[in-house]
């Protein structure tokens, strides 16, 4: 009981890091090229894209709102064009902050149908119990799709692409289409355990299909633009996609045997990869927290 309250309580403490209560007065928002006019943004929350080029700008998500200025301070560095589109990869706040400053400047925003759903209602985030409320209108998505939309701008072609149940049930990876670059939004946590939304409809397994069905179609000059860590190569895909299917592998049998959490995490099955994945955002048990019950569930 102790363990369950303090696994809880370490939770609240991770999500405490992450939320608006963070002073983001020294945050600094780095500019990573990733080529073609294509570039990373990193301050707080998921990690931003941009393409710049003479039609404007196109944004993939915008972190926190309190750090829309200095967002669009990077921008302004990048390119003199105004923002025309930005898509969010998902609902979580990291990466939706910024929509309704964004809206109020008159920036298109699109996302999945999933994510105009959340969006615009009262959310409560389980494995963090936090309340979300709903985003006010001018934050809320004006174009949303149910399975993938193309953008044609500075002399690309940018695919958004809806992956079921996996980071949450709105995911969208960016495809920058012949420019080998992809943004993967929250589907990828690059060298660290991800955080997977089951309230919001993710799974791990939907985690290990993305990567699996990406890895199939990136090669070694690939740039992929994780949600969450620095910008990543098809092997730091690879060895993701290997510690899912790992960690996977280690915690079926103790759900088959019908072990509670806690009995599980007494067993520490994820003690191989603890010291490589478990140094981030969610510390091992909360990753095993996180994925038990999914598998549970699965092998029902
Ligand atoms: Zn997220």
């Amino acid at each position: 009981m102790i363990r369950v309250f303090t696994f809880c309580l370490s939770l609240f403490i991770g999500l405490t890091a992450l939320s608006s209560a963070q002073d983001f007065s020294k945050v600094e928002i780095k500019t990573i090229p990733v080529g073609d006019g294509i570039y990373m943004l990193q301050g707080a929350g998921g990690n931003i894209g941009i393409s710049a080029g003479e039609d404007g700008v196109f944004m993939i998500d915008d972190q926190f709102s309190p750090l829309t200025p200095k967002i669009l301070s990077a921008i302004a560095n990048i390119s003199k064009e105004p923002i025309k589109f930005m898509i969010n990869t998902h609902w979580h706040f990291d990466h939706t902050g910024g929509n309704e400053n964004l809206g109020k400047m008159g920036v298109i925003i699109v996302a999945h149908d999933n994510v105009y759903e959340r969006l615009s209602t009262d959310q409560f985030i389980k494995a963090f119990k936090r309340e979300v409320p709903a985003t006010p209108k001018d934050g809320l998505p004006v174009v949303s799709f149910n399975d993938e939309v193309t953008f044609h701008m500075n002399g690309l072609h940018i695919k958004a692409q809806h992956v079921k149940n996996a980071h949450t049930d709105g995911d969208s990876i960016i495809i920058f289409k012949d420019k080998n670059i992809i943004h993967m939004g929250d589907t990828f946590f690059n060298g660290f355990y991800p955080f997977i939304d089951t309230g919001s409809g993710g799974s791990i397994y939907g985690m290990i299909d993305v990567a699996a069905t990406l890895l199939t179609q990136v090669d070694d000059k690939s740039k992929i633009i994780p949600g969450h860590g620095p910008l990543a190569n098809k092997q730091d895909l690879q060895n993701y996609h290997d510690m899912l299917v790992q960690a996977v592998n280690a915690v079926r049998p103790l759900t088959k045997k019908g072990l509670s959490l806690e009995e599980a995490i007494k067993l520490d099955p994820l003690k191989d990869l603890n010291e490589k994945w478990g140094g981030g955002f969610l510390k091992p048990d909360q990753f095993l927290g996180i994925i038990y019950q999914t598998i549970a569930d699965h092998n029902k």
